[in-house]
């Protein structure tokens, strides 16, 4: 039987023992009664002292020793040590880890910073204390953009969107801070701080270089190419001579293509903030494009769709540069008897598309998330053949960066593919005529 149930039934065969007993006892007197109360008072009595030495124990349970009583309430107050050994044990193990938690985080080489949803300061580590400046006692539940007070962060913190990063110079000195916020549990966010000093001047060397190098190229090409056309229409040649010449011709256009391309990333990678822009007809844009696919050897069709008058707020150069890459990619990867079709609209929500879809060789679903890196090609005998920089796609990228569009990618391979730019509304301006801003734009920005 369990030990529990054992002491009740002890209990119980005392008690009942006793009030015999008793009865017994009064009887002998000629008080049955009297004995019986007498003896049930006493166990009482017995009870409300067991009682109190418990309550007077729990009071006090960590500098007295539990009452050493023996049957149920020895029972009792062994469950209750037990239970309460447990929650010792359990709280002390939470301690360790909450001091654990603080002690990492507080050596953590980066800045953490707790906030609540009024966007207060809760708690941060040293790092953080270090590169925002905070005091430990001082800015405790202080609204963390009252003492970071950067347009940029505070923009940042309201918009609530974080799956981006922030990266800004500290107006006081010239480091750069990047900024990561996590939210959890509900409405508290975990602030990230980083120093990124270092990788922004890394970053800005490798550009630098990267400028430099293709503007130091560009002249010595251009003298190479120059030779090599007039060696090749010199009528005088020697036949033997002819294949090597055009082939060091097409190498030498292509060095062109790369360092021409090059030089566009650099300048995108140079321009941080979105641009503010003119209105850009997209129509009469798409026409320039499709004249320029109609002149090359060999071609698929090419149909334009133009379901929205209007166009984009942006920098002519950039769009223009985005959309024919896209345009000039679509005939490059698509055989002669494929089709080509560029559409704009504007959807019911203001936002502007600009679709370029072929029926083309088509990428397999492995290669799209990377398409976009410099230099990335998924077939580069194909590419270095139609004369692809493999820098196309990341010139597209970081030119709609800069006009807060997104780019989206879909194909299959042996079926097509599909480039879609996505514009936000504030880049969208929609003519009330659409032939009219057509007519004026195409003569504003010289495109006719
Ligand atoms: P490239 O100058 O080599 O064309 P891009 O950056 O423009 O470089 O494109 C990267 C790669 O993506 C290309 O090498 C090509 O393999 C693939 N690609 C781009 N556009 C298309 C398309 N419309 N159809 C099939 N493949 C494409």
């Amino acid at each position: 039987m369990d030990d529990g149930l054992r002491a009740w039934g002890f209990a119980l065969a005392r008690l009942a023992t006793l009030v015999v007993v008793g009865a017994i006892v009064g009887l002998s007197f000629g008080h049955a009664v009297t004995g019986l109360a007498l003896v049930l008072a006493g166990a009482l009595a017995w009870n409300y002292f067991n009682l109190f030495r418990l309550d007077y124990w729990l009071r006090d349970r960590s500098t007295r020793d539990a009452p050493d009583s023996g049957g149920v309430w020895g029972d009792v107050i062994t469950q209750v040590v037990r239970l309460h050994r447990r929650k010792r044990f359990h709280k002390q193990r939470l301690l360790d880890v909450f001091r654990e938690l603080r002690h990492s985080t507080a050596a953590m080489p980066d800045g953490v910073v707790v906030l609540n949803v009024q966007s207060e300061i809760v708690w941060f580590n040293r790092m953080a204390g270090r590169l925002l400046n905070l005091k430990r006692r001082a800015d405790l539940g202080i609204r963390i953009t009252n003492l970071v007070r950067e347009p940029d962060f505070v923009r940042y913190l309201q918009k609530g969107d974080f799956s981006d990063t922030l990266q800004l110079r500290r107006s006081t000195d010239e480091l750069y801070l990047s900024f990561q916020v996590v939210p959890y549990g509900g409405n508290q966010r975990l602030m990230l701080v980083r120093d990124v000093t270092r990788q922004v001047a890394l970053e800005s060397m490798r550009k630098d270089f990267v400028a430099n190098a293709s503007h130091e190229l560009r002249s010595p090409l251009t003298v190479i190419t120059g030779y090599l056309e007039t060696l090749d229409q010199d009528e005088d040649i020697e036949e033997s001579l002819r294949g090597p010449l055009s082939e060091m011709r097409r190498q030498a256009e292509r060095m062109n293509a790369i360092v021409h391309d090059l030089l566009e990333l650099s300048r995108l990678d140079a321009k941080q903030d979105e641009v503010v822009g003119d209105p850009i007809d997209v129509g009469a844009m798409m026409s320039i494009l499709r004249k320029d696919v109609l002149a090359r050897p060999r071609h698929p069709s090419i149909t334009l769709k133009v379901d929205s008058p209007g166009g984009i707020l942006g920098e002519e150069s950039e769009i223009q540069s985005a959309f024919s890459n896209l345009v000039d990619n679509a005939a490059k990867y698509t055989p002669p008897e494929g089709r080509v079709e560029v559409r704009w609209w504007v959807d019911d929500g203001g936002e502007g598309h600009f679709a370029v879809s072929d029926t083309g060789y088509g990428i397999s679903a492995e290669h799209l998330p990377r398409l976009t890196e410099r230099f990335y090609r998924v077939d580069s005998g194909r590419s270095r053949d139609t004369g692809g920089s493999g820098l196309g796609l990341a010139i597209v990228k970081h030119a709609l960066q800069h006009h807060g569009a997104s780019l989206q990618i879909e194909s299959r391979e042996g079926v097509g593919s599909s480039f879609t730019c996505h514009f936000p509304a504030r880049r969208v301006f929609v003519g009330g005529r659409g032939g009219n801003i057509a007519v004026t734009r195409a003569t504003d920005t010289g495109l006719n």
